[in-house]
């Protein structure tokens, strides 16, 4: 299933807005696709909250029996199952001697346990990870698929998707037969001579990388402190991740089997960090934590913005949430206005920002472990409405370079500029950054200019729409001069939109 986007024109106060409406249909023969202007719940939520948001899709599984699916559909939604790659767990591998033959080991032949599942253990046996490049695992995996797509939900989502990579950038792992078997191969068409040469590798087709590595280290703990200095070592862990990366794409053939349905397929894909990178390019979108450092207020976004930058560049679409940590601060804090800045500031960038889950969105603190926050519906619904009010501000436009040409707009002010494909429309997202960490709300700004080079967009008839949550839309002048163009906001809130044509 997907959703057809039906093109209509809103009249409201009396000015034209593109806007559109969503039916859970798909046009045969169509991939699914995640549009910029979807509304995201991670995981499931009750009908009034999904009514309440305008929800469109839920991202990280809850919908993996028929009826479940169906529930989503009835309302409009579009919906996935979800498994993960870490670890066969712990009472399955203490019953199974065949899956334990089949997890990641290190340079010893001894499994690598997950570190943060130290207390998920079964008489003795602990949680280790599965090998993705072991044939066994890749079994267990690809059960797991047919459950999550046991109702033919709209999507898979992959939890975990490194497995071995995870085991070996990280924790000293990725030694199986299996694994060196592969890498064997990989060398074979991603190794140049030089490369083999200068690592002594004389015979390639009997080459077993564990030899090599032993010269190094013969422990894993050995191991972990010469890690980088081994020779053929970037190549090893890029054979993992793009072996992972392949592992995920498989899994997402096989839930479109089981659907009987082209399916969106998403990982747990932490960007910018680049292991994460390599399973993108298999992908329909990203589905991910990205951290706001909100005990910073919104000083600190660059690594947010970094993350949906190279989402844009790697050309698929995020849906983020903030991290554990974001949430114990809005938690603790009652930082509402730093959330909706970060639900502006990921749509701002092309992104999607995942709705505040209202029963259960995960917090962590050292001081409280985990713990939930109740996001409020009225605090944060009215901007998720908005976003599919305007679904045609946001779909099919793109982030203009304005690399040599800066919008100019005060200090405090934030601007993104995108364009629509094919049109002689640019909307600008205007955000207000002034927060107030005593008052827990951004200072509203009065009469804010912001000016665009002329270079980036030349007007067919000098109108400026101002769109906003929180008001109604309203017409402003746009003034032109030899080289710029500029538009006053009479009151910059937190978010406007922009929209010149
Ligand atoms: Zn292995």
């Amino acid at each position: 299933m997907g959703i057809k986007l039906v093109r209509t024109c809103v009249l409201w106060v009396g000015l034209v807005i593109c806007s559109a409406s969503a039916a859970p249909l798909r046009a045969s023969g169509t991939e699914p696709v995640l549009h910029h202007s979807e509304v995201v719940f991670m995981y499931a939520a009750s009908d009034e909250a999904y009514r309440a948001y305008n929800a469109t899709f839920v991202a990280w599984g809850g919908a993996e029996s028929a009826e479940q699916v169906k529930r989503h559909h009835d309302l409009g939604v579009r919906c996935t199952g979800s498994m993960w790659c870490l670890t066969a767990g712990a009472e399955n591998l203490h019953k199974d001697p065949k899956l334990l033959a089949a997890c990641a080991v290190d340079i010893e032949g001894n499994p690598v346990e997950v570190p943060w599942l130290f207390d998920h253990t079964y008489q003795g046996t602990k949680s280790y990870f599965g090998c993705t490049n072991n044939p066994e695992f890749q079994k267990l995996c690809r059960e797991r698929v047919r459950q999550a797509l046991a109702g033919k939900a709209d999507g898979l989502h992959v939890d975990d998707h490194l497995g071995t990579a995870g085991a070996a950038w990280w924790q000293g792992g990725g030694f199986c037969d299996y694994c060196m078997k592969g890498f064997r191969e990989y060398l074979k068409s991603h190794a140049t001579k030089e490369q083999l040469q200068q690592a002594g590798v004389e015979q390639i087709d009997d080459f077993d990388y564990r030899t090599l590595v032993r010269k190094h280290a013969t422990t894993r703990q050995e191991y972990k402190k010469v890690q980088y200095k081994i020779p053929l070592m970037d190549l090893f862990l890029e054979f993992q991740a793009e072996a992972a990366a392949e592992h995920t794409r498989q899994l997402g053939q096989l839930a479109a089997e089981v659907a009987g349905h082209p399916v969106l397929l998403s990982a747990n894909a932490g960007l910018p960090n680049k292991t994460h990178t390599y399973v993108v390019k298999y992908l329909t979108h990203v589905i991910c934590e990205v951290g706001q450092n909100a005990p910073a207020g919104t000083k600190q976004i660059d690594h947010a913005i970094e993350a949906y930058e190279l989402a844009a560049t790697l050309g698929k679409p995020l849906a983020a949430t903030a991290s554990g940590q974001d949430w114990a601060f809005v938690k603790q804090n009652n930082g509402e206005e730093l959330v909706r800045f970060w639900v502006a500031l990921a749509y701002a960038y092309g992104q999607r920002f995942m709705v505040p889950h209202p029963q259960r969105q995960w917090c962590f603190s050292n001081e409280l472990g985990t713990h939930w926050y109740a996001a409020p519906i009225e605090a944060y619904a009215p901007m998720y409405r908005f976003i599919r009010e305007n679904a045609g501000c946001l779909d099919g436009f793109e982030a203009v370079d304005v690399k040599d040409h800066k919008p100019g707009a005060p200090a405090n002010v934030l601007v993104t500029v995108r364009r629509k494909s094919g049109s002689n429309q640019v909307v600008l997202h205007v955000l207000n950054r002034d927060y107030d960490p005593q008052a827990k709300s951004m200072k509203s700004l009065s009469n804010v200019e912001v000016s665009l080079d002329k270079a980036l967009f030349s007007p067919t008839k000098p109108t400026a729409t101002l769109l906003s949550y929180d008001k109604p839309a309203r017409q402003v002048d746009l003034v032109q001069n030899a080289e710029t163009l500029s538009v006053r906001i009479p009151e910059l809130r937190l978010w406007t939109l922009v929209l010149l044509e």
